[in-house]
């Protein structure tokens, strides 16, 4: 990718940079000649992942990057972020956060502090460093158990849990910045982000037994684990599993560059909100054969009831973000499932 004519003068702020979409997000902006700052206080990351981006980034990369280790709630430490570079930040993608939904229905006030206390401690901190332009990690999970589809960002968000809850009300706090404050936001709705770097050096790398499909397969195809388990085959879907818009992690990397562009290039006031899946919806055993051809590992299962706070199908409409953008995911579930499975091959136990 070559670098852009506006954001390539820039310094750029990623909170959560070493996480799993940070980290992806960090190497193409690296690539695309930017200086970045991390900030990030490894609660679920590694700094090898780091490392590991510098690894495969340029050579002069190294040089163009600030590692702050630090707490995104932090006024001190966002302050050590904002001044890291010479340059004043020009703007901040806003990965930092919780997203285990079981968690967030356990621990509500842990998400409030972080997921939205860190984003108001994060604008308060722009505010002091002159900076009025934001990319915000959000989620499908907003539009909570919806019927209708493929969801468009009109459509009513009306989130069933803690952890959509903050992300929701992060979103309207940012809005509000672009009414009061001129300031220039987008708030970036994942559907289901998976796959890897296609080199097999950086990944997700969840902590203990995963949690979410895609790793969770890697894991029975590494014999780390016996089998899958299908949650629920009675949903009104295709096939009675459930079906999701899964993206390739590379992908939404690229949309994020593709938004800060935008922004960039906007004089004034800007509020934008973009759905970034694929528009097509796959089901958990889909996804299951398509790893199997993919890979040639057979991947055994064994169906259980649904599971608790899932619903049934999650779809996405890209059209706003390709109209707005030019952007559109281009990877192939195959390819999801083969980047996927080199890094889990590569990294039996993620990073460390
Ligand atoms: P991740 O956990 O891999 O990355 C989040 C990063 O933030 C980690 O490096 C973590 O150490 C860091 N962090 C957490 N709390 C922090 C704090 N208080 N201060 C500083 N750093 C902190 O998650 P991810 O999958 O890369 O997700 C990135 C963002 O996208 C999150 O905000 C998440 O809610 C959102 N999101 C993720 C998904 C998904 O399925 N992965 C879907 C929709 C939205
Ligand atoms: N799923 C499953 N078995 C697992 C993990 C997930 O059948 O071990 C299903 C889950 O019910 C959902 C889909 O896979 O239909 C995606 O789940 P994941 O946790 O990856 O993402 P979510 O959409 O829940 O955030």
């Amino acid at each position: 990718m070559s670098p852009s004519a506006v954001t390539a003068m820039a310094a750029l702020l990623l909170t959560g940079g070493a996480g799993f979409i940070g980290s992806h997000t960090l190497l193409v902006l690296l690539q695309a000649g930017h200086e970045l700052v991390v900030l990030d206080n490894f609660a679920n990351s590694s700094p090898i992942a780091l490392d590991r981006v510098l690894e495969l980034a340029s050579p002069d990369a190294a040089g163009r990057l600030h590692r702050v280790e630090g707490d995104v709630r932090s006024a001190a430490d966002l302050d050590r972020a904002f001044t890291a570079p010479a340059k004043p930040i020009a703007g901040v993608v806003h990965f930092a956060g919780l997203k285990a939904v079981r968690e967030s229905v356990e621990q509500p006030l842990l998400y409030w502090d972080v997921n939205l206390g860190g984003t108001r401690a994060l604008a308060e901190a722009m505010g002091r460093h002159h900076c009025d332009l934001v990319v915000f990690s959000s989620t499908a999970t907003v539009y909570g158990e919806p019927q209708e589809f493929p969801l468009t960002e009109a459509m009513p968000t009306p989130p069933v849990h803690p952890y959509a809850q903050t992300k929701l009300a992060a979103e309207q706090m940012l809005a509000s910045l672009v009414r009061s404050e001129g300031w220039r936001v987008a708030s970036l709705r994942y559907f289901n982000p998976v796959g890897a770097h296609p080199s097999g050096r950086i990944g997700e790398d969840p902590s203990g037994i995963p949690n979410n499909l895609f790793p969770y397969i890697t894991q029975v195809a590494a014999g780390r684990l016996e089998h899958l388990r299908v949650f629920g085959e009675d949903y009104p879907t295709r096939d009675g599993s459930g079906e999701r818009d899964y993206i390739h992690v590379m992908d939404l990397a690229e949309a994020h560059v593709a938004t800060l562009d935008h922004l960039m290039q906007q004089p004034g006031p800007t509020q934008i909100t973009l759905n970034l899946g694929t528009g097509e919806a796959r089901s958990v055993l889909e996804v299951v054969h398509a790893f199997e051809q993919a890979t040639d590992i057979a991947i055994p299962y064994e169906v259980l009831p649904r599971r608790a706070g899932d619903v049934p199908k999650l779809e996405a409409s890209p059209e706003s973000a390709a109209k707005l953008l030019g952007w559109r995911a281009s990877r192939s579930l195959e390819q999801m499932c083969r980047d996927g499975w080199a890094w889990q091959q590569a990294n039996p136990n993620g990073y460390r």
